[in-house]
């Protein structure tokens, strides 16, 4: 990654010169009062040595603000008046993408007229609702900036925060979090959210408070090579982890929701749940099926065994009838299992071999 290594070489301290090295021992040798003179001196060897002291320039050129939406025509003019307030002062160009996700309200009028009166706006509308995941991959295939910010349409991010997750991705990182410290939701979403953040933190081994905030900053590798699809938008550290990103998170401003309402309805739990273990199959287990489907089916067999072991010790030695006894059933029943959990194992190893594919592995650099 070019960029990161721009961070690393900007945050280093400055090397120890000969210069520096023999100024040092002069040092030692005289008076305090030659100090001053000696200070000077350095300086102007520095600037003969290295040229004219560099300027820090950003270390990213372009923004893309990528915003899915769905029918948010009230929030969409704030929204942008208050995107363009942000960036103004920054030393970066812009753009703004905005990913229609099939509304049925005036929203893409809106976006029109905003577009007509400004070229840093670039649009796309779905012909039917695809849901968020959908509208974000679409809107990550457009991004052309190296630095790609992705917000809600309905004010609730606030884009005053776009400084602050660009300075933290150039401490190095590659995703940068919003997390809602403070948030204004219902009590039963801010509840199940927690629920939903901890079991994704001590499964996925991130140590983040917040997976699903709409406001997040990449460097633009990332929205270019994780696949968002399905529902998956609530996983996106986890998913960008595992392709060897390294992530943090910052604290940012939440805000109510001030035009129409929530569209993820109460189906949103059940989902997260079924998306949870999704994310964890594919992203830990997608390669190499048999270290789940062989442990689970080892598993099931060797306690099917050992009833039935026990079951027949009890049969030869002691003479106990086993045609009452259900734990026979439990034992075939475990053994059963335990053979099928293997088979499919072995199927998924299969299908994975057959799939290999270069275009899988996270490549960070190459000439
Ligand atoms: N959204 C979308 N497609 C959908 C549902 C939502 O593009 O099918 C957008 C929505 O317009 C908003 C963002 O995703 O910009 C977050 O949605 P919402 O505010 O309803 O979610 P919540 O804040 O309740 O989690
Ligand atoms: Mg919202």
């Amino acid at each position: 990654m070019a960029n990161e290594e721009n961070v690393t070489n900007e945050n280093k301290p400055e090397k120890q010169t000969d210069n520096n090295a023999s100024d040092n021992q002069q040092k030692k040798q005289q008076p305090n009062r030659q100090r001053k003179p000696q200070t000077r001196r350095r300086q102007y060897n520095r600037r003969r040595s290295s040229g004219p002291p560099k300027k820090k320039g950003p270390v990213f050129k372009k923004i893309s603000v990528v915003i899915p939406l769905y029918n948010e025509e009230e929030s969409l003019r704030p929204l942008f008046n208050e995107i363009k307030k942000a960036v103004k002062p920054l030393k970066q160009d812009h753009e703004i993408i905005f990913v229609d996700d099939g509304s049925n309200d005036k929203s893409l009028e809106v976006i029109k007229n905003l577009a007509s009166g400004d070229n840093k706006i670039k649009y796309l509308s779905f012909r039917k609702n695809y849901g968020k995941s959908a509208a974000l991959h679409v809107g990550f295939q457009e991004v052309t900036g190296d630095v790609t910010i992705t917000m809600d349409a309905d004010l609730q991010d606030d884009p005053a925060e776009i400084p602050n997750l660009i300075a933290k991705l150039e401490e190095g990182f590659d995703l940068v979090s919003g997390w809602k410290k403070k948030r204004y939701d219902p009590f039963i979403k801010r509840t199940t959210s927690k629920f939903f953040n901890y079991v994704t933190k001590v499964s996925s081994n991130i140590d983040i408070h917040d997976f699903n905030c709409g406001l997040k900053a990449y460097r633009s590798e990332v929205v270019k090579s994780i696949k968002v699809y399905g529902e998956l938008h609530r996983y996106i550290p986890v998913l960008a982890a595992w392709e060897g990103f390294k992530i943090s998170e910052i604290p940012v401003l939440h805000h109510p929701r001030r035009y129409g309402k929530t569209k993820f309805g109460i189906s949103r739990f059940f989902k997260g749940f079924v998306d949870l273990i999704t994310v964890i199959f594919t992203t830990r287990y997608i390669r190499r099926p048999m270290h789940l489907f062989g442990f689970l089916g080892a598993l099931s067999f060797l306690l099917g065994l050992i009833v039935n072991i026990y079951l027949s010790i009890s049969w030869f030695v002691h003479h106990i009838s086993l045609s009452n006894r259900p734990l026979l059933f439990l034992g075939m029943l475990l053994i059963i299992v335990g053979v099928q959990f293997f088979s499919v194992g072995l199927l998924g190893e299969m299908m994975v071999h057959n799939a290999k594919d270069e275009r899988d592995y996270s490549i960070k650099d190459k000439n």
